[in-house]
């Protein structure tokens, strides 16, 4: 790892793509939509943590090899979120980055045994702030992955709590500066999860870009209205096209480029 803080990098790395891997032919649309843009990678969930035991559950090792697929056919690097210490092993074989989201941010066995796992292969871990943890706590956990030898952690603000409900999490923007100051890992901005609703996803997106955010994660679906988690919030692939080409307008006054 360099030790050039990586906010001062001229790159924001895009991490879009389905809530959920559904079918082979989702995927594609998504992929080649990516491609198209010239963007790195395509993100998916095959394991998803839903609040309710009877939502869909994800496809599994079925949607990991999917996402490998199109990754593969569409040059993308594939990130997928592992919920469980029993499948890291068989996720690492089929993508290039890991996920651990907001509802595991303090399963310290999990990340432990993720920073285990990628301690020689240095894979990329997206690591989400917990929805109601502090920054502190948040640094803290990381510190359980990067323990194990592997420096190549990416922090992801989420939303947190609060008594708001006007959007599905309160994103906290701020935390984009303060882990800037206090740490030398780079910070994405899911701006997806706390809109909760599409209309709200350009704004935010923008604030994550204007508050000087290393990566983006944003929730694009050839057809949202279908989608098996999320469908609310996500993008369609039109909408995605569309917001891109703004945010990489407000980049490149920053003197960034979307990659
Ligand atoms: C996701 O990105 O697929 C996800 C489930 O997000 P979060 O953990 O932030 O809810
Ligand atoms: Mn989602």
């Amino acid at each position: 790892m360099s030790y050039v803080p990586y906010h001062q990098k001229d790159t924001i790395t895009m991490l879009a793509g389905p809530c959920s891997i559904e079918d082979a032919e989702q995927m594609e649309q998504v992929a080649a939509c990516l491609e198209k843009n010239k963007l790195s990678w395509i993100r998916g969930g095959a394991f998803k943590p839903r609040t309710s035991p009877y939502s869909f559950q994800g496809l599994g090792e079925e949607g990991l090899s999917l996402m490998a697929q199109v990754g593969k056919r569409h040059n993308l690097k594939t990130l997928t979120e592992v919920v469980d210490t029993q499948h890291i092993d068989m996720t690492i074989n089929y993508v290039d980055g890991l996920q651990i989201g907001t509802r595991n941010m303090a399963n310290f066995e999990l990340l432990k045994a993720v920073g285990l796992a990628t301690s020689e292969n240095h894979k990329p871990v997206l690591f989400k702030r917990g929805m109601a943890a502090t920054i502190d706590e948040w640094l803290a956990a990381a510190e359980y992955l990067t323990m194990g030898g592997n420096p190549n952690i990416m922090l992801c603000e989420r939303g947190l709590r609060t008594f708001e409900n006007a959007t599905r999490f309160t994103l906290d923007i701020a935390a984009v500066p303060v882990i800037h100051k206090r740490s030398l890992l780079p910070i994405c901005v899911d701006v997806s999860h706390p809109a909760g609703q599409v209309d709200l996803v350009p704004a935010l997106a923008k604030a994550a870009v204007a508050a000087g955010c290393d990566s983006l994660m944003i929730e694009v679906h050839p057809n949202p209205a279908q989608a098996k988690s999320d469908g609310p919030q996500q993008l369609t692939i039109a909408q995605f096209d569309e917001l891109l080409e703004e945010l990489r307008a407000l980049a490149a006054v920053l003197g960034k480029s979307i990659v």
